[in-house]
């Protein structure tokens, strides 16, 4: 067992309960018990005793939308449009391999560690035929570095012959999508309660695959009782693009597909209208909103607010490494409570409401929220401590508002399934100097081929 107390305990329950001095309590990989104060006496005995005074405890912190392999291209295209972007990345991207997209999984899993994240996703959707299995080398790098991990075997089949934007040379055939999309489902896919490992089928987007194989995807998931997640309404280039192929908005163009429902995230929503937004909280679909990358791209600021008072669940993504070169999951709350903010004045997005989008939002999101995202007995012990008595957080008096709003909080401890991922800001499960040796050496390898 092992006693956390001390620290100030924000438990992301449905009350948003928060013990100013709590103990949280964990037997094995299952938190057994969280209230005010000390633990029971009958509860300490003999248990491994962790001093939390001065820190933080949360909810270790879910990403819901990244692309693993894009380390190995961070920096380039910095001042272009997403179409501009891809447009310049799909060739590069074309060269990866299974070895390449191993470093830089491993690189970048460890980072998101050092900033609180227990579980992430990856949308994985480029696979050149000689570049080996790339879905195995993520999913590896997940287990060694003891995330856990919502791999999305993503996809492309529209190329530029066919009116899509990605170079035909980066498409696949939609049958050989299919076949290699249920093979990743039947070898990874774990549905056991406490999975280290879920799989989900991903076609990219709007203007890189083909009306067919978004229905042939989702009837594949729903077969399979897998989730669903796609990249939509990102840019008014994306937009104008659905408007002109399909008639139609991005958001109504996936309704028409049956895409929307309770086991569909979307990564972006930064483009809709009212009625879309209705359209998703009636049907349970939820929001990846990545305010970092969409800064970063310029696509503009999601509709955070009226999507959460429209009741849609909203969780966080980094989407990195190459349209967010921070990658930190904790500075998102920052940039997600900055856009807001800027967006609809001080009162669009409370400290409190981006936890929830950080924890239980995100868990939402991959469908995990019975498991992970808040603080409770019986659930998973995914739990992050934060050093709150250094110079970046000391004095202020809220201490959650003091997390969320500076950044690179100290992280003093994250478990995962209440084994120790990180202790003090270090990586406890790999070494943070060969993750970024072998990051650069397989970045360089890549962009010389
Ligand atoms: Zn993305």
């Amino acid at each position: 067992m092992i006693v956390l107390e001390g620290g100030h305990l924000a438990t992301v329950d449905a009350l948003d309960t928060e013990y100013p001095q709590g103990h949280l309590v964990i037997d094995g990989s299952v938190i057994v018990a969280v209230g005010p104060g000390p633990a029971p006496a009958e509860l300490r005995a003999g248990a491994q005793l962790l001093d939390a005074t001065g820190c933080l405890i949360t909810p270790g912190l879910v990403n819901t939308h990244h692309h693993l392999y894009q380390w190995l291209t961070r920096g380039l295209g910095q001042d272009s449009t997403l179409f501009g972007w891809l447009s310049e990345l799909y060739p590069v991207w074309a060269r990866i391999d299974a070895d390449a997209v191993h470093a830089a999984a491993s690189a970048n899993l460890g980072w998101l560690a050092l900033s609180g994240c227990s579980t992430s996703s990856d949308h994985h959707y480029v696979f050149p035929k000689a570049g080996g299995d790339l879905l195995e080398a993520t999913i590896s790098a997940a287990l060694e570095i003891g995330v856990r991990f919502q791999a999305c075997r993503g996809s492309m089949d529209l190329g530029q012959s066919a009116g899509g934007l990605p170079p035909d040379s980066v498409v696949e055939d939609r049958e050989a999508i299919l076949i290699a999309t249920e093979a990743a489902i039947d070898r990874w896919h774990d549905p056991a309660a406490g999975a280290m490992t879920r799989i989900s089928v991903a076609p990219c987007s709007p203007f890189s695959v083909t009306a067919e194989l978004m229905r042939d995807a989702a009837e594949l998931a729903r077969g399979k009782g897998v989730r669903l997640h796609t990249h939509l309404a990102e840019t008014s280039d994306e937009d104008e693009f659905c408007q002109q192929t399909y008639g139609r908005t991005p958001a109504e163009y996936l309704a028409d597909l049956g895409w929307l429902g309770p086991d569909v995230w979307l990564a972006h929503c930064v483009h809709l209208s009212d009625s879309a937004i209705a359209s998703f909280a009636e049907t349970g679909t939820s929001v990846a909103h990545c305010p970092t990358s969409n800064g970063r791209l310029g696509a503009g600021s999601a509709r955070v607010q009226d999507l959460i008072r429209a009741g849609v669940p909203v969780g966080l993504g980094v989407d990195g490494a190459a349209s967010n070169e921070a990658g930190r999951l904790v500075d998102e709350l920052r940039s997600a409570m900055t856009v807001a903010r800027l967006r609809g004045g001080p009162q669009s997005l409370s400290a409190r409401q981006t936890l929830r989008l950080a924890t239980i939002g995100g868990a939402q999101c991959l469908g995990r929220d019975a498991e992970v995202g808040s603080l409770e007995p019986g659930k998973l012990a995914d739990v992050a401590v934060w050093r709150l008595d250094g110079l970046g957080q000391a004095g202020c008096v809220d201490p959650v508002f003091a997390w969320a709003f500076s950044s690179s909080t100290p992280l003093k401890l994250l478990l995962v399934n209440g084994r120790g991922v990180v202790a003090e800001d270090m990586l406890l499960t790999s070494d943070v100097g060969r993750l970024a040796r072998e990051a650069s050496a397989a970045s360089a390898r890549v962009l010389q081929r």
